[in-house]
């Protein structure tokens, strides 16, 4: 199976003599083209720091990443941004949509700036607004005008739109009530299935976590445990997850 990102020995390191934060020890994993994966872990751990700087936005210490077969490590800032617009897609815990933006305008932007047509713009849109997301009703709408559910499915679809490589999704059930989190996370799973979506998504929340196909958990900055869901169903796989997120010394509710 295609491995779509490699994450090789990293290792971050903040601040310098006096004063030293080792956010990542040392980690190694990879995601295949397809899987959905989750990464828990207690605050502090490294999680924000290891999205980062798989999203490009912050660099290693020591280590190597690979998307797709580019190094990012070794790349350019130049090269970066445009690697970043062309490969990744990103979600983020507050929809961060454009304000003066419908809907239809802000998933349109990423395309918009590739200077695809028009007419290719609006079917895409079209597409995966229908059959997918369930946004077709609020295209015309601005962010203040949706709900927080619609407001991340079109957030949802604008990551989707240039067809990204990789979909970092970092807390994205964090400001839904459980009814929206559920309509998202089922988005996911048909994106997953039906356009072979690959999938890192950051989360607390054991429902949310849930849906992926794979758990690692990270503690002081190393992966301390990895579940896999198999042919365990939603419930069974939430249950599993608990007693990992007990083991690392969360409460159940509100755990990581
Ligand atoms: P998490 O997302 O799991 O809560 P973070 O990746 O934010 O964890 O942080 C991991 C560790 O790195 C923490 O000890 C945090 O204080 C530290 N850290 C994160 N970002 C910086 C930074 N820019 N400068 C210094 N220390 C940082």
């Amino acid at each position: 199976m295609e491995t779509i990102l490699q994450v090789k020995q990293i290792e971050k390191i903040y601040g310098n003599k006096g004063s030293i934060t080792r956010a990542i020890e040392d980690i190694s994993f990879q995601v295949a083209k397809g899987e959905f994966v989750g990464i828990m872990g207690p605050s502090g751990s490294g999680k924000t720091t290891l999205l980062n700087c798989i999203s490009t936005i912050d660099n290693v210490t020591s280590g190597h990443i690979l998307i797709g077969k580019e190094d990012i490590t070794k790349m350019k800032s130049g090269q970066l941004s445009k690697f970043r617009r062309e490969q990744l897609g990103f979600i983020f815990q507050d929809f961060n949509l454009l304000d003066t933006l419908t809907a239809y305008e802000n998933i349109a932007l990423p395309l918009t700036i590739q200077r695809v047509s028009p007419k290719k713009i609006e079917s895409r849109i079209k597409k995966l607004a229908t059959q997918r997301l369930d946004i077709a009703g609020v295209l015309d709408k601005y962010p203040y005008q949706m709900s927080g559910g619609q407001q991340q499915r079109v957030a949802c679809a604008r990551a989707m739109i240039c067809r990204p490589a990789l979909i970092l999704a970092d807390e994205p059930t964090g400001a839904l009530d459980s009814k929206a989190s559920r309509m998202l996370l089922n988005s996911f799973e048909v994106l997953n299935k039906s356009l072979e979506a690959t999938i890192l998504m950051v989360t607390h929340d054991a429902f949310t976590a849930s849906f992926a196909h794979r758990i690692l958990f990270i503690k002081d900055g190393r992966i301390f445990n990895e579940l896999i869901r198999g042919e365990d169903d939603r419930k069974s796989f939430f249950n599993r997850i608990i007693e990992v997120v007990s083991l690392l010394g969360g409460d159940t509710n509100n755990v990581l």
